[in-house]
């Protein structure tokens, strides 16, 4: 919707307002033969909008706009539109607009409401979108729009807990996001946990997302985290061995934390299972490891050195550096992990955000789980 052009976005607008004047001054199906039979206020409304003056055009079709039964639908419509172009403060016009009317059925009210709360959670207003959309949960027409809606404000809000009882009561009236989401909360409150040294409600609410979700590597790290702090280093490597291998984007960051708590003589053992179990996932796969070992300065380990050069000969980013000089293959692994350590490394697959930290709740567009490895090399 952001980038309609503006004309599109024009025609868009007086299609809408076409359709209140056909309620306003009761058309019905019988459309004008020409714009002369137009209202004046409307021609000067469409003016304003040709002439960039949105907020004018706003004006004079609220002063237009006679919100009854034939046209309110249209006004959700223009509100909507306005909300999904970015332009807040618009749709909050037009939804204060209708609700200071005291003729507005009940049920028009309460859609209002919801669409005003919806405004203030894109204008990032929490507050007001909270006590809003908790005021709508209570209309059981609306309750499951409004407590989603809710438990998105509580999540902006960090409110982990309010977050996790939202999706509760979603879940009891069959209305709940994936459970995969409710595990996630879990695994947020659990961090807290560990944070204030509460190793045993952390332990409890990690239990509490594996019931949600039985493989969840999030959870995998956490307690992986838990045994290390509690010198059981074996479990730890367990964990963490699991999380790897249901969750390769996290590579990256944990190989070289598994790799410090693997005793010397073990390494290469490990390094070749890892390498071989990413092989055997495809050549996409190996790749994203070998990114990850060389990132970690593992080219030099022998289990690794084969699968490296197959990568390397094949990438066609990385060609140009291994053709200048394949011989000396220290000297190449090192130049593509200084390279690496300076691109970016991850991406959102919902909205593209990327960036060298992973996270499991992506800033920028607000998905779960929607971060992917982005090892491309960018060659200066
Ligand atoms: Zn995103």
């Amino acid at each position: 919707m952001t980038d309609l052009p503006l004309l599109t976005w024009g025609l868009v607008v007086a299609a809408l307002v076409l359709g209140i004047l056909a309620g306003h001054f009761g058309w019905g199906r019988r459309w004008p033969a020409s714009l002369k039979q137009l209202h004046p206020d409307y021609l000067a409304g469409l003016d304003y909008l040709v002439t960039e003056q949105p907020d004018r055009a706003l004006d004079m079709f609220l002063k237009l706009m006679d919100a009854n039964a034939d046209t309110i639908e249209t006004h959700f419509a223009l509100g909507s539109l306005y909300r999904r172009r970015g332009e807040v403060e618009r749709a909050i016009r037009i939804h204060q607009n209708l609700l200071a009317r005291d003729a507005l059925a009940t049920e028009h009210r309460e859609q209002a409401l919801l669409a005003l709360a919806q405004d203030y959670l894109c204008a990032g207003l929490l507050d007001r979108a909270e006590g809003l959309f908790q005021q709508v949960s209570e209309v059981p027409r609306l309750r499951a729009s409004a407590l989603d809606a809710l438990r998105l404000v509580y999540e902006r809000q960090h409110d982990w807990q309010q977050a996790l009882g939202a999706h509760r009561q979603l879940a009891r009236i069959k209305a709940a996001p994936p459970r995969v989401v409710a595990a996630h909360y879990l695994c947020e409150l659990a961090t807290l946990a560990i944070e204030s040294d509460d190793n045993v409600e952390a332990r409890r609410l990690l239990r509490e997302a594996r019931d949600e979700v039985r493989q969840f590597p999030r959870a995998a790290l956490l307690r992986a985290q838990i045994a290390e702090r509690d010198a059981q280093p074996e479990l730890a490597i367990r964990l963490l061995r699991q999380a790897l291998a249901e969750s390769p984007e996290l590579l990256q960051d944990e190989l070289p934390h598994l790799l410090k708590l693997v005793e010397p003589q073990a390494r290469d053992a490990v390094l070749s299972d890892l390498v071989a179990q990413a092989a055997s996932r495809g050549f996409g796969e190996l790749k994203r490891f070998v990114f990850a070992a060389i990132a970690a300065n593992l080219a030099g380990a022998a289990p690794l050195r084969a699968s490296i050069e197959a990568v390397i000969s094949q990438d066609a980013t990385l060609q140009a550096v291994w053709r200048a000089d394949p011989a000396q293959y220290d000297r190449t692994a090192h130049e593509i992990g200084a390279l690496l350590a300076h691109a970016e490394k991850y991406r959102c697959n919902e909205c593209g955000y990327s960036g060298r930290s992973f996270y499991w709740h992506c800033p920028a567009c607000h998905s779960w789980d929607s971060f992917e490895t982005h090892a491309i090399v960018k060659l200066r």
